[in-house]
């Protein structure tokens, strides 16, 4: 863990119960909603990981990748965006096994850019009665059944205006990432 507190990359632990039982600094950092916020930590260390994971089929998925990596004792990676408002960002979680029950997540970041704010993105954006299916891996946003979009060609496709409230973001899972979550399973240790 000495080592994992001083990684650059953001990691955090869970327990065998799902518990988040450790973060590193730069976890803490990535997390935070936008750059240079101090996070905030009160209310992470002991609690579920599913406290911050949507229910449904998003917690559903994420259920079966750690069944699959403590039943197998192998790795996997998890491409995910996580953007800011103003910030494109691609990270691959690696989950691994520790003997405990326990998983590991690294998260190594894979590209990041710059963008101009999106306020449906913008958490303090004030939202009305409307929904949007939101992809939880790849950001994308359902614009009609079976087509799922960048969140500004879906703003436009939708014609969704610069109004006084938007819509909120519903989490959900694409069916493209939903097949390929379903294929990922650990390389067997041998
Ligand atoms: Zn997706």
């Amino acid at each position: 863990m000495v080592n994992d507190f001083a990684d650059a990359r953001p990691v955090y632990i869970i327990d065998a119960l799902d518990r988040i039982v450790f973060v590193n600094p730069a976890w803490s950092r990535f997390v935070a909603p936008a750059r240079d916020q101090a996070p905030d930590l009160n209310g992470v260390i002991g609690r579920p990981i599913w406290n911050r994971i949507p229910d449904g089929v998003v917690r559903q998925l994420w259920e079966l990748l750690y069944s699959r990596v403590r039943a197998i004792g192998g790795s996997v990676f998890v491409p995910m965006r996580v953007d800011r408002a103003d910030e494109r960002r691609l990270i691959d979680i690696e989950l691994s096994p520790l003997s405990d029950g326990s998983i590991r997540h690294v998260c190594e970041p894979v590209w990041c850019e710059a963008r101009p704010a999106v306020a449906l993105l913008d958490p303090c954006y004030p939202r009305d009665a409307r929904s949007l299916r939101s992809c939880m891996w790849c950001r994308r946003i359902q614009v009609r059944l079976g087509a799922w979009e960048e969140i500004e060609d879906a703003q436009q496709t939708l014609a969704i205006p610069a109004d006084s409230t938007l819509p909120r973001l519903e989490p959900a899972a694409c069916s493209s990432c939903k097949q390929s979550l379903l294929k990922t399973f650990p390389a067997r240790v041998a």
